[in-house]
């Protein structure tokens, strides 16, 4: 008998439980360490004789990477007691990592920030929550007179539920700015740019659970043996069934140790590796031809591009012999379906939309997207950074990728039920409403830069970091800087962030304690699409509040909080978390955000175990039918019941069940040249037989279907289109007629908008190849972009390699997350990873005269100095370095525990890597440069 069910049957008492749970020791310790006057009413104290204990089992999600693991939460009198392993999850099938088995810590949270606080003369002070919202915003509201909204940048969180992220859009929307970022910027903004201007949509194909049918699968730039262990079952799995693995990194990490074939590839030669493997595909006609010619656009100047990289160019340029790179092109074209995985290796380059666009163009070669065991498969960071991406604050879109165009805010003036000229009204000028804002990986520039060059009438003024390390972003010292200009700095999150020690200012800075995801209910997107439900498990800690709850404290205070809950019932200053995911549900048309209510998704939690762990459907119960989570698009309403789409432009499955054609996106023909499908290729029980346009209201009548919309959808979907239809009226018909609302065209193999229609290799900003350089250089420095200067050659230019002899590299270990101050301050974690270090091979490790254990100095060209423990290892090719990214807490030698507020310093700090990176920004979307630089090695 299992403790929970003991105790559910005697009515064990608390103290008894605990100690069988093993937890006393754990609650005792923190009692220590909690000022009583901040720990709230004990609700979970003994029960009065006779009394039984109420003891519930809370089905939440695991708050750290994208997999999606369920956490079955035991909850005894309103303390998270113990958590078992969610058997029934057909995703972790009872299986957690170390960061999952040790999410119950959130429910003591010893270094939480327990109440608000604000800096004076220096150190952090206890303020109520009405001097913290009054203070920040009357400060707003002074800079929005004086500067204009667009002074102010909000940077949200990819931890944020859906409808948090959703809301904090829609809130910044109707603070009248765009100037608004997320984490997806630094982990995979190049991947949805380039995966969604290829194929229609910016997300990973199939699920993680697919790779069960795959016959080959190549990781390349990723590491999910640690950064997304469980992910690693499913593929595990797959290799007893006899896939063939690959793995392409610079460095041999834990994944590469179960490969059968190992490639030492120089970072950032990506897309002359993908050349080199596709020259070999072509040369023995590996490639799929009646896919491309049926299902592909531009692939012929793809061979153009290609047939310049014989097999010595590409050695001469990755480093890879020519064997090498034929054995990975010859495993992955020969053993199909095959798959490519893909993460920050792949993304955080200055090209990092043009290595993801070489990536999506082989699969497409090969004919491998759209069928089970293959895809593009790209395993995000945080738990919501798919969910955030998808309806969240970014900078270039309002949610559900509507992009700023005057028709994507009417339509959410709609949904929202404000008026246009209102929400117009609400910004500097409606130039500012339909341009891009600041990006979280510059806004630092827009403080520093003189106001000349920076795209918009004022500097920024105030940040307000929302639930995001500034450690995981690149130039610290610049970002440092920044800080100090800044009229004001605000904090909102569970843990202070090594934002709180490292700014060095002695007042402006405000910390609000916001309540984690186990505080709060809503729903999230794993990196497969699938939405799960998380139940709350316990009540805030602490005077930690939702972040919805801020969200409508400051919307009130800033004179829009009327607005921002019209439809939105709000109880107790907090607006019904339902209520904002049925608001997504009427909006988010474009990506089948719309069929999957708070109804079926919790339905979906509830009922778990009767979902297939391969194919992700329900084979029996309520949901038989569905697949796990709805993964998007959910086409139509709830009450039209689509199952959900497991992989992405399947054609073998009716819509209906899941299938879909590419996205009719950039019209019908391009010079020339049709866009849409080939005849013949079309999705299973079409009623068209080949390709076609994106539906809307002239289209449908055209086909004769208009009649088949009820009179009530009529008057709804006259002058609209599948995206604009209020009514989901055109998505229904179109569905009933077996077609896909998005049209049914070709992949673009040639992405003529883009600055490399055809991605070409272009070396490091900061090369040590010199004489690679002259060959293939980078773009040219741009004036705005993203409404600031962006420099390209100019850095190019400079010979660091000289100075700087060993290439840099970065990347995740399994114990920590992200920025890391939460999980460094989760003891049973802190203990597994206790010292930042930095990976030196035995030949350079000599040279400096360290050995392991040794602090060396870790100098980069922009005058940054780590103080870093060596990890002398064979892991690393002599000449290269690696380091984690999720350290923090010290500032070039120093400890910054200090500059903490009182107990909230993580228990492990060390220096951040992201202080001594360089400058380096993808061409398309502003990804920061973090897996290839310089560094030297002095022994400390
Ligand atoms: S960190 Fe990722 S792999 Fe580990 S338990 Fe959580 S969701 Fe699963």
């Amino acid at each position: 008998m299992t403790l929970v069910k003991q105790s559910r049957d005697s009515g064990l008492k608390r103290r008894k439980f605990l100690v069988g749970a093993g937890v006393t020791a754990g609650a005792g310790a923190l009692a220590r360490h909690l000022p009583l006057n901040v720990i709230q009413p004990a609700t979970a104290a003994d029960p009065a004789p006779g009394a039984t204990v109420k003891t519930e089992i809370k089905h939440t999600v695991c708050s750290h990477c994208s997999v999606g693991c369920s956490v079955e939460a035991v909850v005894s009198n309103g303390v998270w007691v113990r958590q078992e392993a969610a058997f029934d999850s057909p995703i972790n099938m009872g299986a957690h990592c170390a960061k999952g088995a040790s999410v119950r810590e959130h429910g003591f949270g010893e270094h939480r920030l327990r109440y608000p606080m604000k800096l004076v003369n220096g150190k952090y002070e206890r303020i109520s929550w009405d001097q913290a919202i009054n203070e920040i915003g009357d400060k707003m509201l002074q800079l929005r007179q004086q500067s204009g909204p667009d002074s102010v940048m909000l940077i949200g969180s990819s931890k944020h539920s859906n409808e948090q992220s959703y809301l904090l859009r829609k809130w910044v929307s109707m603070w009248g700015s765009n100037n608004c970022d997320h984490q997806a910027r630094i982990c995979h903004s190049t991947t949805v740019a380039g995966v969604a201007q290829t194929y229609g949509y910016g997300a990973m194909t199939n699920s993680f659970n697919d790779l069960h049918y795959s016959k080959a699968v190549m990781f390349i730039g990723s590491n999910p043996a640690e950064a997304h262990p469980i992910s690693m079952l499913h593929f595990l799995h797959s290799k007893e069934l006899g896939a063939k693995m690959i793995v392409v990194d610079p460095r041999f990490t834990r994944t590469a140790r179960f490969a059968h074939h190992y490639v030492r590839i120089r970072p950032g030669t990506d897309i002359a590796f993908v050349w080199g493997m596709l020259w070999h595909i072509f040369e023995n006609g590996w490639e799929d031809k009646a896919y491309i010619a049926a299902r592909t656009y531009g692939m012929d100047d793809v061979r153009k591009e290609v047939a310049k990289w014989s097999p010595d160019k590409v050695t001469e340029v990755t480093g890879v012999p020519e064997a090498s790179v034929r054995m990975a092109a010859e495993m992955l074209a020969t053993n199909k379906p095959s798959s490519v995985v893909w993460c920050m290796g792949i993304t955080q380059h200055h090209v990092g939309t043009a290595n993801v666009r070489a990536l999506s163009i082989l699969q497409l070669a090969l004919g491998n997207i759209g069928v089970p065991g293959g895809g593009a498969n790209i395993y995000r960071g945080h738990d919501n950074v798919q969910g955030a991406t998808d309806v969240g604050p970014n900078g270039d879109s309002l949610p559900g990728y509507f992009g700023l165009a005057e028709g994507a805010w009417k339509h959410f003036a709609t949904v929202w039920g404000v008026d246009y000229d209102w929400l117009k009204s609400r910004f500097g000028s409606k130039e500012l409403m339909e341009k891009p804002g600041i990006t979280v990986s510059r806004w630092f520039d827009a403080v520093l830069e003189e106001n000349q060059y920076v795209d918009q009438p004022s500097n920024l003024k105030a940040v307000i970091y929302w639930g995001h390390a500034p450690n995981s972003q690149t130039r610290l010292p610049d970002m440092r800087a920044a800080m100090q200009k800044l009229d004001m700095l605000v904090v909102v999150d569970p843990y202070p962030s090594m934002t709180a020690a490292m700014h060095g200012r002695q007042d402006g800075v405000y910390l609000l304690p916001a309540a984690s995801q186990f505080e709060s209910t809503g729903s999230v997107t794993a990196s497969n699409r699938s939405i799960q439900w998380r139940e709350r498990v316990i009540q805030p800690l602490f005077e930690c509040k939702t972040d919805h709850e801020i969200m409508y404290l400051f919307a009130k205070k800033l004179g829009f909080g009327e607005q921002l809950v019209k439809n939105i019932k709000v109880v107790h200053n907090e607006p019904v978390i339902e209520d904002i995911l049925r608001e997504i549900n009427r909006s988010c048309w474009t990506i089948g955000y719309t069929g999957c209510s708070p109804e079926r998704l919790k339905l979906h939690m509830e009922h778990k175990r009767t979902f297939n762990p391969t194919t992700l459907r329900a084979e029996s119960g309520p949901c038989k039918g569905d697949y796990y989570g709805l993964p998007w698009p959910c086409w139509g309403t709830p009450e039209m019941k689509h199952p959900g789409t497991p992989i992405l432009y399947r054609l073998d499955v009716p819509v209906s069940e899941g299938g879909m054609a590419f996205r009719a996106n950039w019209g019908v023909e391009h010079n020339g040249v049709s866009l849409l499908a080939a005849d013949g290729s079309f999705t299973k029980d079409s009623e068209l037989d080949t390709g076609y346009p994106e539906f809307d209201h002239v289209f449908l009548k055209k086909l004769g279907w208009w009649e088949d919309l009820t009179p009530e959808e009529k008057v709804q979907a006259e002058g609209k289109n599948w995206k604009t239809d209020l009514s989901g009226g055109i998505q229904r018909v179109v569905i009933a007629h077996g077609c896909s609302p998005i049209g049914n065209a070709r992949a673009r193999a040639n992405v003529w908008n883009f600055p490399d229609p055809i991605p070409v290799h272009r070396e490091p900003l900061v090369s040590p190849r010199r004489d690679l350089v002259a060959k293939y250089p980078t773009y040219d420095d741009k004036a705005a972009f993203w409404r600031l200067p962006t420099l390209y050659k100019s850095v190019q230019q400079i010979d660091f390699a000289k100075d700087f002899p060993l290439i840099m590299t970065s990347g995740r270990i399994v114990e920590y997350e992200g920025g890391g101050d939460e999980t460094r301050s989760n003891p049973w974690l802190a203990e597994l990873q206790q010292n930042m270090f930095c990976e030196v091979h035995p030949t350079d490790a000599a040279r400096v005269g360290v050995k392991i254990g040794d602090f060396m100095w870790v100098e980069t060209p922009t005058g940054a100095r780590l103080k870093i423990m060596a990890m002398v290892t064979e892991r690393v090719p002599e000449g290269l370095v690696w380091m984690p990214f999720h350290f923090g807490g010290w500032w070039m030698g120093e400890d910054l525990e200090k500059h903490y507020p009182e107990g909230g310093a993580p228990t492990v700090r060390g220096e951040a890597v992201n202080t001594g990176w360089t400058y380096g920004y993808d061409a398309v979307t502003m990804m920061q440069e973090t897996k290839v630089s310089l560094c030297r090695l002095v022994k400390a």
